[in-house]
């Protein structure tokens, strides 16, 4: 990332705009530097106070199916209750327009408050608003805008787009805060504490409400049969800015209407305790405007009759609604769970992973819907790793969304004969030879890895040497500062062919029989690792054989090419379904694939093969461990004992993002545990490896940003008791604690296998 500026000079507006790879990559130079400690502290806050939250509700998985139904039914029936809502609107006195675009919306507004001779208005956040830059079409008509919500006073003192959906300024360090206020106002106050700042802030906002001549909201959900909007607030400001002025206008996306207000209680439920963990907000109002009520005036002023205007903005939603991947972002309630729950975002923010508007790994299908979709590019930063998905609460697959878009814009690229050729030697799909080289590279990491297991010391020699390095990062993007680990002289499957013993053993009849399928990041990666777990499911007493190695798809969803991911898939399938149709169980190492089997591949084989695979036992290793040893009464304390281990019994315990999502990473703490292990655990999200995305070129620094609370975890743990051995069980977060602890990692089948005699 080359670049001569200096990224504290880089200012968030002259970077929102994403279009240019430049200015994503700025961005997030400009954020780590900047803005990376505040915007860690807070989202992982709320992200701390989420988890604790949602543990409290006992019909918690019951709340978000019954939520993700509102949405899909509201959305399927939105025509009909748009009609239904402008009804409702009309017979409660107010008045209803739909806005096809932005600037229909932008000059609806104008006219009416136009209309009104309105000099002063005040506004509740709202991130629609941000969507139609309506502050910019009102003040150009010569109309003050008055932002009330403090974070978006901030914003507006500072000249900044929001970098979190709840949480505009969440960017923001207290002492930025008082030095930004120091430079725009002039003021004898210290401004040094949260509370004189607030303080000062609500003085300057209380003339606006007072002076104010309209009210601008938004909603965060409107009730097609009565016209009520539902609103959760933290300050109270979005209450007194629909309450105070006479004239009303409250401004939403179309996608935020529901059938009815006996919807708003699942939402109630979800919404604050999705994003920043509360049961309930500070404020939860329910209006049904226009307000009966007299409007404020001030002392000697008599208050003007009460106008309420409800302005729907389409925007591009029905396009997205017809769409048949990004409808599915019309389900989001905006609670930012998504945004809070993932590392990338957790260490740069929406100034990085966001764009005009929107941020996060929702943001991206946003951005694309209502703008365009190289506005999307920031999608880029979402590596798959999938924390978001079942932290939200109406269950939508963001990275799923995130593929299509990057797939969509590999589309865009222009064609060569370079990347034509790349892709028929290396086996990409026809369609997707148009990607750029660096992704087909990281698509088809198993043709090259094959080859260079097959001549592993001259690979190894000749992928160690700087000018070779070089090259690989010109041509394909892989960073030179990353250490690439050696190739082996076997594979797996060569290892587990070598051994016939292992073989024969593997058929004793009358115990469980599994199929450990050989996945390629393991077949050309860390053989041993496999041949480790295999001799760690024998001692457990499980007979198992090893799968063919072949490629599953994940590298090429990864990189948008899901044509390549889809055919990978396929393939697989035809090896697998015998086995499956056996009812064998399916034992899969690495946590990347695990996830693919149940459930990327939904999106990639057709409904009759992903029934078989959706009705299918695949488990980690670990976690079949662990459930046979429950089934059979066996006691692994007695096959596995920690006091024999040659690496000692205290153990730092990092488990993959994909496996948590999986549910398929507590087993591996308590037979470590029940073994006689002292396991400390990370409580990060994601290392920041994440397959290919560390060995990037333009994420190197982003992904060892995020590494580094994995790594400071790390450190705190030692600092407390000694030294641990390091343990992880994915091969990307094997790689990224190598790189940052400078240590041997093992996967936790090596450390139990080193029990054994
Ligand atoms: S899949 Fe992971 S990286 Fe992508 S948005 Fe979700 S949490 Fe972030
Ligand atoms: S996508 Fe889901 S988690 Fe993210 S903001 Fe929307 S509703 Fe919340």
């Amino acid at each position: 990332m080359g670049n001569l500026v200096d990224p504290a000079d880089i200012t968030p507006r002259q970077v929102a705009n994403k279009s240019d790879k430049k200015a994503l990559l700025d961005a997030i130079r400009m954020t780590l530097s900047v803005q990376s400690p505040a915007v860690r502290r807070n989202t992982q806050t709320f992200n701390r106070n989420r988890y604790a939250a949602t543990a409290l509700l006992p019909d918690y998985d019951e709340l978000k199916d019954r939520a993700r139904l509102i949405k899909e039914q509201a959305i399927a029936n939105s025509p009909e209750l748009l009609r239904q809502l402008e009804a409702a609107v009309r017979a409660n006195g107010g008045h209803f327009y739909l806005a096809k675009t932005a600037t229909d919306a932008d000059r609806y507004i104008r006219d009416v408050l136009l209309r009104h001779e309105a000099k002063l208005v005040v506004k509740g956040k709202s991130i629609t608003s941000e969507e139609i830059k309506l502050n910019h079409a009102l003040e150009a008509a010569g109309i003050t805008v008055a932002e009330t919500d403090l974070a978006e006073f901030i914003l507006q003192v500072a000249d900044e787009q929001p970098s979190h959906i709840i949480a505009p300024a969440l960017h923001y360090s207290r002492e930025r805060i008082t030095a930004l206020f120091k430079r725009k106002f002039t003021t004898d106050l210290p401004l040094d504490t949260g509370e004189e700042l607030t303080v000062f802030a609500r003085e300057k906002l209380r003339q606006q409400f007072i002076a104010a001549d309209a009210g601008i909201s938004g909603a965060n959900l409107i009730a097609a049969d009565s016209g009520s909007l539902m609103l959760v607030e933290s300050e109270g400001n979005i209450r007194m800015t629909m309450t105070l002025p006479p004239l009303h206008i409250a401004l939403a996306g179309i996608e935020k209407v529901v059938p009815s207000r006996t919807d708003f209680g699942t939402f109630i439920e979800l919404l604050p305790r999705s994003g920043t963990g509360q049961p309930l907000t500070s404020y939860v109002s329910i209006l049904h405007p226009p307000l009966k009520a007299p409007s404020f005036a001030a002392p000697g002023k008599t208050a003007k009759p009460r106008e309420f205007h409800l302005v729907l903005i389409d925007n591009g939603r029905s396009r997205m609604r017809e769409d048949p991947i990004l409808h599915e972002a019309l389900y989001c309630i905006r609670c930012s769970a998504c945004l809070n729950s993932c590392a990338n975002f957790e260490a740069v923010g929406g100034h990085a992973f966001g764009g005009e508007t929107y941020s996060g790994g929702i943001g991206g299908s946003w951005e694309a819907g209502t703008g365009t979709l190289m506005n999307a590019r920031f999608s880029e930063l979402c590596t798959g790793c999938s924390r978001c998905v079942t932290q939200c609460p109406v269950r939508i697959d963001i990275p799923w969304l995130n593929e299509n878009l990057r797939q969509r814009m590999n589309a865009l690229q222009p064609e060569s004969g370079v990347k034509a050729a790349f892709g028929a030697v290396t086996g990409s799909a026809p369609e997707d030879r148009i990607a750029p080289l660096q992704k087909q590279f990281f698509a088809n990491y198993h043709v090259m890895a094959k080859e260079a297991t097959r001549f592993s010391s001259l690979s190894n020699a000749v992928t160690g040497l700087p000018f070779v390095r070089g090259l690989m990062e010109n041509f394909v993007g892989l960073d030179r500062r990353r250490k690439l680990p050696p190739f082996p002289s076997k594979t797996w499957e060569q290892l587990h062919r070598d051994q016939p013993g292992d073989r024969a053993r593997s058929t004793n009849p009358g115990l469980p029989h599994v199929l450990m399928f050989a996945d390629v990041f393991t077949n050309y990666g860390s053989p041993e690792r496999g041949m480790a777990a295999m001799r760690m499911l024998r001692a457990a007493g499980v007979n198992v054989e090893l799968s063919p190695s072949l490629p599953d798809g994940r590298a090429a969803l990864s990189q948008g090419m899901i044509a390549t991911a889809s055919q990978q898939a396929n393939g697989l399938a035809k090896t697998l379904l015998p086995y499956l149709e056996k009812g064998t169980v399916i034992c899969v190492l690495e946590p990347s694939v695990l996830a693919m089997f149940r459930s990327d591949y939904e999106h990639l084989l057709d409904a009759t093969t992903w029934e078989k695979f959706a009705r299918a036992s695949f488990l980690d290793p670990l976690q079949l461990v662990l459930s046979v040893a429950k089934e059979r009464g066996t006691d692994l304390s007695q096959i596995f004992r920690a006091g024999k281990s040659p690496h000692g019994t205290l153990v730092f315990y990092h488990s993959h993002c994909q496996q948590r999502s999986c549910d398929a990473a507590w087993q591996t703490i308590e037979i470590l545990r029940s073994c006689g292990f002292d396991v400390v655990t990370s409580s990060v999200e994601c290392c920041g490896m994440a397959g290919s995305f560390g060995y990037k070129r333009d994420y190197y620094e982003l992904s060892m940003a995020v590494g580094e609370d994995l790594f400071a975890q790390v450190r705190a743990a030692e600092q407390e008791g000694g030294q641990r051995t390091l343990v992880a069980s994915g091969t990307s977060c094997h790689e990224q604690l190598w790189a940052g602890m400078g240590r041997e990692v093992l996967h936790p089948v090596e450390v139990l296998v080193s029990t054994l005699d």
